[in-house]
């Protein structure tokens, strides 16, 4: 019984493997051909809670116990107003403004 039922299980699992990479073939191609329309870039930090690595007591090999302070690493989201794709990214470029100089 186990063993058909295990079987059972594996059959299951391959169709739908086979159901989810046709979702994501389907979703990909209108994902491609939409010609995006992103709407209000959204500021959504990751924050990294800071804490405290103990002591370890191992003869000469000792190691003081230290604390990892928290920080907040910079991520941005956007949505598209026509199919819904959401992009969200860590990385920046830098922006040259031009100004008259006088
Ligand atoms: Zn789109």
């Amino acid at each position: 019984m186990p063993k058909s039922q295990a079987e059972a299980l594996r059959n299951r699992r391959a169709d739908l493997k086979r159901q989810l990479r046709s979702v994501d073939a389907e979703l990909e191609a209108i994902e491609r051909s939409c010609d995006h329309d992103w709407g209000a870039v959204v500021f959504d930090p990751v924050i990294h809670r800071g804490y405290r690595v103990e002591a370890v007591e191992a003869g000469s090999d000792s190691t003081p116990a230290y604390d990892v302070p928290g920080r907040q690493e910079s991520r941005w989201r956007r949505r598209c107003r026509k199919c819904g794709r959401v992009e969200e990214t860590k990385q920046t470029e830098e922006e040259v403004v031009k100004k008259p100089r006088w």
